[in-house]
C-alpha cells in the first residue's frame, strides 16, 4: 500500500477522537501533504498509535503531545514528543525489546505487556526506517522516526 501524509494526519485525528483524555492535545506541524510511503496501512497505524498510547499512559496531569512530520534528505521524518515521566538513559536502550517494561518509579503501576514498542520497532525496521528516542526523566520523551520516501 502507498500512503501520504494525509493518512498520517488521519491516524492522529482518529487517535484524538478515540482517546478519553480531555487534557490531551495533539498539535500538528505538518507541511508536506504529498509525502508518499510504501507501507502497510494497518502496520503504520499500529506503529504510530503504540507511541501515542504510551504518551498518554506514561504522561503527567497535563500531557501535551506534539507531533510533526517533514521530509529530510529523502526521508519521511516523524517526531512525537511528550512531556511525560521520561525514560532513564539505561532504559532507553531496552524499551524496544520484547516484553521489556520499566520497573522503577511510579510507572510500574501502569499495566501493559511491554510489546507496543517492540512491534513499533519491528514495523519501522521492516520498512527500512529507523526509530530513536531522546528522553529526560521528569521532562519527557521524543520518538524520532525516519522512513525512506517512495
Ligand atoms: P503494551 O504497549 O504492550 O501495552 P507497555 O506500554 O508497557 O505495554 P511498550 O509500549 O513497549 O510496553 O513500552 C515499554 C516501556 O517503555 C513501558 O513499560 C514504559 O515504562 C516505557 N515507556 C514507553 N513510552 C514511554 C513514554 N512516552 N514515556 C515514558 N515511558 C515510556
Ligand atoms: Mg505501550
Amino acid at each position: 500500500q502507498v500512503i501520504d501524509n494525509t493518512y498520517f494526519i488521519n491516524v492522529l485525528e482518529d487517535f484524538k477522537l478515540s482517546t478519553q483524555h480531555g487534557d490531551l492535545k495533539v498539535i500538528n506541524n505538518i507541511y508536506e501533504p504529498e509525502v508518499l510511503l510504501r507501507i502497510d496501512k494497518f502496520q503504520f497505524t499500529t506503529a504510530i498509535t503504540n507511541i501515542l498510547e504510551n504518551a498518554v499512559k506514561y504522561g503527567v496531569e497535563k500531557t501535551v503531545i506534539t507531533v510533526s512530520s517533514s521530509i529530510v534528505n529523502g526521508e519521511y521524518l516523524i517526531e512525537i514528543r511528550d512531556n511525560g515521566v521520561g525514560i532513564s538513559e539505561r532504559n532507553q536502550k531496552l524499551i524496544f525489546e520484547k516484553f521489556y517494561r520499566v520497573s522503577e518509579g511510579n510507572v510500574h503501576d501502569v499495566k501493559g505487556l511491554g510489546l507496543g514498542l517492540y512491534y513499533t520497532y519491528q514495523i519501522i525496521k521492516a520498512h527500512n526506517g529507523s526509530i530513536k528516542i531522546e528522553s529526560e526523566l521528569n521532562k519527557g520523551t521524543t520518538f524520532i522516526i525516519k522512513i525512506p520516501v517512495k
